[in-house]
């Protein structure tokens, strides 16, 4: 049997407000603010070399690349052939992140 006790916890939850470009250092603006998609349009992109070694999960980088920076980030990256084996390329918005739907809920 256990005995329990009632204890309030506060509790830190981390989320996104902001997203600058890894390159350029230039903020992104929210979707809430612009309500443009092609002014908060960025791409997210992750590398890696994917090879079954030990360090395989170590080599995956991710990055918040804006429009203008793109093509001069990829072209960098590719640059050293033999050592590019991963790339992966999304485009996205930036918006504030929510915790989760729950923490939303209205009425409690
Ligand atoms: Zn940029």
């Amino acid at each position: 049997m256990y005995i329990k006790e009632t204890k309030k916890v506060t509790k830190y939850l981390e989320r996104v407000v902001k997203t600058k470009c890894d390159v350029c250092q230039k903020e992104i603006p929210n979707f809430d603010e612009t309500k443009d998609l092609r002014k908060s349009r960025y791409f997210e992109v992750t590398t890696g070399h994917h090879l079954w070694e030990n360090d395989s999960i170590d080599s995956i980088r991710d990055y918040n690349i804006c429009p203008d920076c793109i093509q001069k980030f990829i072209k960098n990256y590719i640059k050293n052939v033999e050592n590019t084996y991963y790339i992966n390329i999304e485009t996205t918005v930036a918006s504030e992140e929510r915790y989760s739907d729950e923490e939303y809920e209205e009425g409690e």
